[in-house]
């Protein structure tokens, strides 16, 4: 059975502030549609990727998908009923059995209710996951309330909403060819066309991102479920010097600064990143850089730091682990360090991952006192933080 997912990233929606519409905002660091697309790519159960885009968000969607394997995206129409048909329609020389329309403002759908809707259609022809309404609906007329509904028998809809194929395109057909362009979503579209709807749970955390405090709320709901059973927090140190030979620049955290040396040592000397490294290392009880690295491997000469900080990360990862925080000391007369910082942070930040908010770089001189005071070398210290499950 071949089944595909058609997620619906044509909304012009800004609500969520900013110049881009919501599914291109970041929440933590990634496009919401990045993740809407990965929650799908990694289920094992779907075979193929549509995806509809506003006309305009090219560029954008590319940056998006990065490296995703996805079928083109086709442009999405002037409703969301348009833009689901203009995806049902590319879809079907791929013919899928089934397939799960999707909006791509809502990231953070668990796997287990895409599975949940894929078995719901082995008996139904649509399914579609529901939540019970919490808030006492009203019916209102002007500012007077005339009625009020009863609660009991209404669902607030969601997606992924499932459908055997031939059958919602065949819906979707008999509504465009009638004038009918109001539909808001594909279920009702489905229940117009006569066909049986079943509903399965949903999920609160699937919850549709509108405004921009729902991306923070978002964000706050990904955090904590990150952190969730990481309750055994490490903290270790670095320390590393490495003395001034003559050259024309230094590297620190990744970034090369032009100076009137450069810095000794075996691989490229990179002293904040050894002592970063060396924290993390500490943070594990695993030993220090030299372990794992040994300068007597010719292998590491001249070699770029990042190869030693992505290995103490890796580590973390095996552990199923992960750095919470990082905190970097330089100790120098010179060069300045102070206009490289944000640089030095953002490039430790492409390394590890962990988010710019979690790395700190800072600088102090050590008043002209000591071999750093004489400007014979750099020190450098740091401190992480890692945060581990808990092992019995
Ligand atoms: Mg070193």
């Amino acid at each position: 059975m071949k089944i595909a997912a058609l997620i619906v990233a044509a909304g012009k929606g800004i609500r969520a502030g900013g110049t881009l519409p919501k599914q291109y905002q970041l929440i933590n660091g990634k496009p919401v549609l990045t993740r809407t697309v990965k929650a799908f790519s990694e289920h094992a159960q779907i075979d193929m990727i549509q995806t509809v885009i506003g006309i305009g968000h090219e560029a954008a969607f590319a940056d998006a998908v990065r490296g995703m394997e996805l079928l083109p995206p086709v442009l999405g129409g002037e409703t969301r009923q348009a833009s689901v048909f203009a995806g049902l329609k590319a879809l079907q020389e791929h013919g899928p059995d089934i397939v799960l329309i999707h909006d791509a403002a809502r990231p953070l759908v668990p796997g287990k209710i895409i599975t949940r809707v894929i078995t719901a259609l082995d008996k139904s022809p649509c399914a579609l996951p529901v939540l019970p309404v919490a808030d006492t609906i009203k019916v209102v007329t002007g500012d007077e309330v005339t009625s009020t509904l009863d609660r009991s028998i209404m669902w607030a809809a969601q997606t992924p909403q499932g459908f055997r194929f031939e059958e919602i395109l065949a819906a979707h057909r008999q509504a465009a060819v009638s004038g009918l362009s109001s539909f808001t979503d594909d279920a009702s579209i489905a229940e117009w066309a006569g066909l049986v709807v079943k509903t399965v749970a949903g999920a609160p955390e699937n919850r549709k991102l509108t405004l921009q405090s729902d991306i923070k709320e978002a964000e706050r709901a990904m955090a904590a479920q990150q952190v969730r059973g990481l309750t055994d927090i490490r903290t270790g140190n670095g320390y590393d010097v490495h003395a001034f030979e003559p050259g024309d620049s230094v590297t620190l955290c990744g970034i090369e600064i032009p100076h009137e040396k450069k810095l000794k040592g075996h691989s490229d000397a990179d002293v904040a990143m050894h002592t970063l490294t060396d924290a993390i290392l500490g943070a594990l009880s695993e030993g220090d850089i030299g372990k794992h690295f040994p300068p007597s491997d010719a292998q590491w000469k001249g070699a770029p730091s990042e190869i030693f900080l992505k290995q103490a990360m890796q580590l973390v990862e095996n552990r199923g682990g992960m750095v919470s925080h990082c905190d970097i000391t330089l100790v120098c007369e010179e060069p300045k360090i102070g206009p490289f910082v944000e640089a030095m942070r953002e490039n430790l930040d492409a390394i590890m991952g962990i988010g710019v908010s979690r790395i700190s770089v800072k600088a102090t001189t050590s008043e002209k006192l000591g071999f750093t005071g004489r400007g014979e070398g750099i020190a450098a210290l740091a401190t992480a933080t890692v945060r581990l499950p808990e092992v019995d």
